[in-house]
């Protein structure tokens, strides 16, 4: 490849909206464009990388045995309807009607066409079991799409389907596609790790993420260093606390206190001449058409995905503040659990450990003291409800967590039978008799997985391509492109590459030695070879690794089978 036919707009600076390195990066090597919010055209060397990605996930899920096939984005709504995730799905679904009034949407995922696909052709067991996966465009109507192709409205992603007879054939099939993302995640240069994670709107049991680690990561990863214990903050249990024998602490009378003034939890401690682990957090949340009540201790913080999967509810959010002032009777800041009337109450398992506690007293600048459950306050019930924090302990081993940051890139679940069930996918068994399909789902965001290849390699001069998924292996440097002798010289070495299979672009510009090594640092090619006057005159020309900034002096004659050597090293990373 000629870089001076190549649409390759290479910006100095990044346009104001690009809030993260990958994004930043992305738009300044010329790799995306923006169309829309959350909408991107790939230009040509991001589109190189996308399918380099797209080829590794190609070639290890067909190594597992799963199927490529191509799925429609525009789908029907009587599937959703089938499904019964018409009204759930809420508004990342992008719904569009026809000509004839007909209701559709464009496919976020796969479940419904998949699912219908298997009812209509999968009859009897010797048809199962069955791997099908695609590589598609997906859209969600996303409430925030930003950092460029991290968080798309319009997006590619992997998605995979697999369909089994039993529990035991979905616990295998569900091994090969942890195994076949670990190969991919592996394969792309990533530093990775796969949590536990929480299985949200699309439902199911176990469920794993792959997180690409990198500060930047929308996502808290808890992860023990002495075991395999490793969970998205989402999901990261709370172990129940070993309860206090509260018959050894007095409670006190139940006492009013004046607190004007006072906002935080922090303030309120210092007022009080209290330790925050005495405190007791009120939170009103409105549960689909109930509003709950929910105590954490003051130094905690609710996890809302704990608290939806607990009351099974579709949506929560902080319940608004007329509804706080009509049920508390107080302005918002005021509640506690204390004749707290009309709704039901849940409390964090911690808060039977605050004995003599502080918390509001439904009245405008008031709390309450010496406040006690049992005597001064029922619950509904106590749970695991709160986020994790680095001090609580390992759930599985008792040792001390760590909290990192880090990018979802790819997601597994156990859907088990839900959508067979609620689709009929059945298929009858060696008797005859009729069964429904067990089903797993997977999925990788492959634009994601290209962003987050960014954030985790990148310098202050621009992208560091990890081999595999580089838009070019190599990129060759004639010095002055006008200089016959020297552009002789690089084309022969081109040539050499294209004939082994290595991937070289050259830099033919008429631009300054300057500009071509900035491109070339910016874009991020792994391989550096320029072509000067010592390559006509002595016979050499300089390769420098973008990696290590690592930089010398090579025999033409031997600068070939060198880096074919270099680059075949860093591939076979499988
Ligand atoms: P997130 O929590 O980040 O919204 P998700 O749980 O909704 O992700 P899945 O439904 O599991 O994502 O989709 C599978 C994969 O698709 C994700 O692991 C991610 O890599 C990718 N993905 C999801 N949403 C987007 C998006 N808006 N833009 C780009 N990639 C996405
Ligand atoms: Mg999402």
């Amino acid at each position: 490849m000629k870089m001076s036919q190549l649409l390759m707009p290479t910006l100095r600076e990044a346009p104001a909206e690009a809030e993260i390195m990958s994004h930043n990066l992305m738009l300044r090597a010329g790799l995306i464009r923006k169309l829309a919010a959350g909408v991107y055209s790939f230009l040509p060397l991001g589109y190189r990388v996308i399918k380099k990605i797209e080829n590794i996930v190609r070639e290890e899920m067909d190594r597992k045995g799963a199927q490529e096939l191509l799925l429609p984005a525009l789908q029907p709504a009587e599937l959703w309807q089938d499904s019964g995730r018409w009204n759930v799905y809420g508004k990342e679904l992008m719904r569009l009607k026809d000509r004839h009034d007909r209701d559709f949407c464009l496919g976020p995922t796969h479940e419904e066409v998949i699912t219908d696909l298997v009812r209509r052709e999968v009859k009897s067991y010797k048809q199962l079991p069955l791997n099908l996966y695609q590589i598609q465009t997906k859209f969600r109507d996303e409430i925030r799409p930003r950092f460029g192709l991290m968080r798309g409205r319009e997006f590619i992603m992997k998605d995979a389907y697999s369909f089994d007879y039993s529990r035991e054939g979905l616990d295998e099939s569900y091994e090969k596609m942890y195994e076949a993302y670990c190969n991919i995640f592996k394969r792309c240069g990533l530093v990775y790790r796969a949590v536990e994670a929480d299985t949200g709107a699309i439902g199911g049991s176990d469920s794993h993420e792959f997180m690409v680690m990198a500060e930047t990561g929308e996502n808290e990863i808890v992860h023990c260093a002495s075991c395999h214990y490793a969970a998205n903050m989402e999901k990261a249990v709370c172990a129940a606390p070993q309860e206090l024998d509260a018959a050894s602490q007095e409670m006190l009378p139940l006492e009013e206190v004046k607190t004007p003034d006072i906002h935080t939890i922090e303030e309120l401690s210092e007022f009080l001449n209290i330790n925050v682990e005495q405190t007791i957090k009120t939170l009103l949340y409105q549960a689909d058409d109930e509003v709950v009540a929910v105590l954490v201790r003051g130094d905690r913080e609710v996890n809302e995905i704990k608290l939806k999967n607990m009351l099974g509810c579709i949506e929560l959010y902080l319940a608004e503040t007329e509804i706080v002032e009509k049920i508390t009777n107080a302005a918002v800041g005021f509640a506690g659990p204390v004749n707290l009337s009309g709704v039901k109450v849940f409390a964090d398992y911690e808060i039977t450990n605050v004995i003599n506690g502080i918390a509001g007293a439904n009245k405008t600048d008031y709390h309450l003291k010496n406040v006690n459950f049992k005597r001064d306050f029922q619950v509904e019930a106590f749970c695991d409800l709160r986020l994790a924090t680095v001090d609580d302990p390992c759930p599985h081993c008792g040792n001390p967590v760590a909290i990192t940051r880090g990018i979802e890139v790819g997601h597994i679940f156990k859907l088990g039978t839900k959508y067979s069930e609620a689709m009929n996918a059945t298929y009858l068994d060696e008797n005859g008799k009729e069964k429904v399909c067990t089903m797993g789902c997977y999925g990788i965001g492959i634009g994601r997985t290209a962003a987050a290849a960014i954030e985790q390699n990148n310098d202050d001069k621009g992208i560091i391509w990890p081999m595999p998924i580089a838009p070019f292996h190599v990129v060759i440097v004639p010095i002055k492109a006008n200089d016959r002798e020297i552009m002789d010289i690089a084309d022969n070495i081109y040539q050499s590459f294209s004939e082994k299979g290595i991937e070289a672009i050259i830099d033919d510009r008429k631009e300054r030695p300057g500009v071509k090594f900035n491109d070339a640092d910016l874009i991020g090619f792994p391989i550096r070879i320029v072509v000067g006057k010592k390559s006509v005159n002595e016979g050499k020309v300089e390769v420098k690794i973008r990696k290590s900034g690592e930089e010398w002096e090579e025999q033409l004659d031997q600068v070939i089978p060198k880096i074919i050597s270099l680059v075949q090293a860093d591939l076979e990373m499988k």
